[in-house]
């Protein structure tokens, strides 16, 4: 099924503001909280839907994006725009909040109940950063890089009892009186978070909830088309949480490491070419270096210093599948400084000839500059 729009999901128009948003977001999860509704798929899609739009325009970066290159510019970065969908579990740990006191105080314990028994609450484990230097190469080809991550996670022999507050249910129950009668309400249990259980007995070297940090080698996909500044997400890689809760998600920067010849901007690359003047005079046939190998150009008899030549989709592919850019070769000539007596009366002689003498060129300067950007 196609993906509706986000703004139109949340009822609101593009240029909305933040406040917006999370009201929509709020009025609209609350008409299709799972408790509301219990049993009912289509609210549950619509709380789903909500959530994942939420998720996405409450984020600036992931708005921007979003605004420019639809749901397709999500993909790779978000953890479910390529497919998915958010689970129940995700929306409850992260946007529980907005619930505030609507559903018992909690706004996770309403789930427990109309969705599967016992635990209320599942802890999420933090998330994790590093930086990730990628060559210009390793851009336009993508790559799968592994890295060493040191996560917490929990020590295989720990040992649990059953929480001595709730008596393992994980639940606190109360009964209020209100003016629609008697109303019982539940919340999660402030002892053990809603698992049931707490620790018991820790092996050494392990926190009081049981954690230990421990080295993991994480294989981290990298699409081609990233850029400096842009983070992906590794679902799940971050730190373990006690209790058998939820890993958090490895956050990677991307840093992108200069090349000495080819400089990017936007999905293009730009080479500087330097050539004697014989050859822009006589013309010649030489060979570019391109990420993926070499690329052979050839300059026509007469080749003016300046000019730009554009080899198509030799450039950084685009990260949303939008075809490729190009590089583009800028002709520079290069004038000798040494000259022998000999050279020296050539140019002399040269130098009144009328067909050596300076003229404009067919192509000028702001010409070029705009040909490179259409
Ligand atoms: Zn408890």
């Amino acid at each position: 099924m196609a993906k509706r729009d986000y703004y139109q999901v949340l009822g609101l128009n593009k240029g909305a503001s933040a406040t917006e948003i999370k009201k929509a977001y709020r009025r609209l999860a609350l008409k299709y909280h799972p408790d509301k509704n219990p049993g009912d798929r289509a609210a549950e899609e619509r709380f789903k839907e909500a959530a994942e739009a939420y998720e996405v325009l409450s984020n600036d970066e992931k708005r921007k994006r979003y605004d420019r290159f639809g749901h397709a510019g999500l993909s790779g970065s978000s953890g479910f725009g390529s497919g998915g969908g958010m689970n129940m579990e995700d929306i409850f740990s992260r946007f529980g909040d907005i619930f505030g006191e609507a559903f018992g105080g909690g706004g996770f314990t309403g789930f427990s109940r109309g969705f599967g028994g016992g635990r209320s609450r599942v802890q999420r484990g933090t998330n994790l950063r590093i930086k990730l230097k990628l060559s210009v190469a390793d851009i336009v080809r993508g790559v799968t890089k592994k890295v060493k991550v040191s996560r917490l996670k929990q020590a295989p022999s720990t040992t649990y009892k059953t929480c001595p507050v709730c008596h393992g249910s994980g639940q606190l129950t109360r009964i209020t009186r209100s003016l629609l009668g008697q109303m019982q309400t539940t919340s999660t249990c402030h002892n053990c978070g809603g698992s049931g259980e707490v620790v018991d007995g820790v092996p050494p070297g392990a926190d009081k909830n049981g954690m230990i940090r421990e080295e993991e080698t994480v294989s981290i996909e990298i699409p081609p088309g990233v850029s400096d500044g842009m983070q992906l997400k590794v679902s799940g890689k971050g730190n373990g949480a006690p209790n058998g809760g939820v890993s958090g998600d490895l956050i990677v920067l991307i840093e992108e490491e200069a090349d000495p010849q080819l400089k990017r901007e936007g999905n293009n690359l730009h080479y500087d070419l330097y050539i004697s003047f014989s050859d822009a005079v006589l013309g010649t046939s030489l060979e570019i270096p391109t990420v993926t190998g070499k690329a052979r150009i050839k300059l026509a008899p007469g080749t003016q210093s300046g000019k730009i030549l554009r080899l198509r989709a030799k450039g950084i592919p685009d990260l949303n599948g939008y075809g490729r850019g190009d590089i583009l070769v800028h002709v520079n000539v290069f004038t000798p400084q040494k000259l022998t007596q000999a050279q020296r009366e050539f140019f002399e002689r040269m130098r009144h000839d009328d067909n050596f003498k300076a003229r404009p060129t067919d192509r000028s300067f702001f010409d070029r500059v705009k040909e490179m950007f259409e």
